[in-house]
């Protein structure tokens, strides 16, 4: 822009013009709505155990590991797995606070986020816990249940809760 428009009455003009529409634009609220059917494939045992408030896991049929969450092949060999479920009860192995809310909808989310070793389970599973009034406590024990809630996807129906 060169300096002759800048300091006219008609560059001026325009100026202030631009400056209110993208002011009034900035401020519109717009609602967007999508539906899509979501296959939950391989994991869907584990989906809908969560749902329910059980905790389905694998078991390696080579190795015997099992985990929870699942993993539909075990380790660098893709051994076949079965289908197990576990008590779910478990140990806090590590834990935070935050808030917020869950992808897909206005689910809130759990007091806090911990790392979980469920009993039984060779790997360690992510999830919210409600119940200890903020920070899950390392060592704690809790059992997963079902919220009774009813949120876009069957994992954020999943919550921990002092056992
Ligand atoms: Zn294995």
């Amino acid at each position: 822009m060169s300096n002759a428009r800048r300091s006219g009455p008609a560059s001026a003009s325009v100026s202030a013009s631009v400056s209110a529409s993208v002011s009034a634009a900035s401020t519109i609220g717009l609602t967007l709505a999508l539906r899509y059917t979501h296959a939950l494939g391989a994991l869907s045992p584990y989906f809908e155990g969560l749902a329910a408030g059980r905790t389905v896991a694998s078991v390696c049929a080579a190795c015997g590991r099992t985990w929870f969450p699942p993993r539909p092949g075990c380790c660098s060999r893709a051994g076949a797995v079965q289908w197990t479920v576990l008590t779910g009860a478990g140990r806090i192995v590590a834990g935070t606070s935050g808030g917020g809310t869950l992808p897909f909808g206005d689910v809130p989310a759990g007091e806090g986020l911990a790392l979980i070793a469920l009993d039984g389970a060779d790997n360690l599973a992510l999830g919210w816990v409600d119940g200890f009034g903020g920070e899950p406590p390392e060592g704690a024990r809790v059992r997963l249940v079902a919220s009774g809630r009813h949120p876009p996807h069957p994992a954020q129906a999943a919550r921990y809760v002092p056992e």
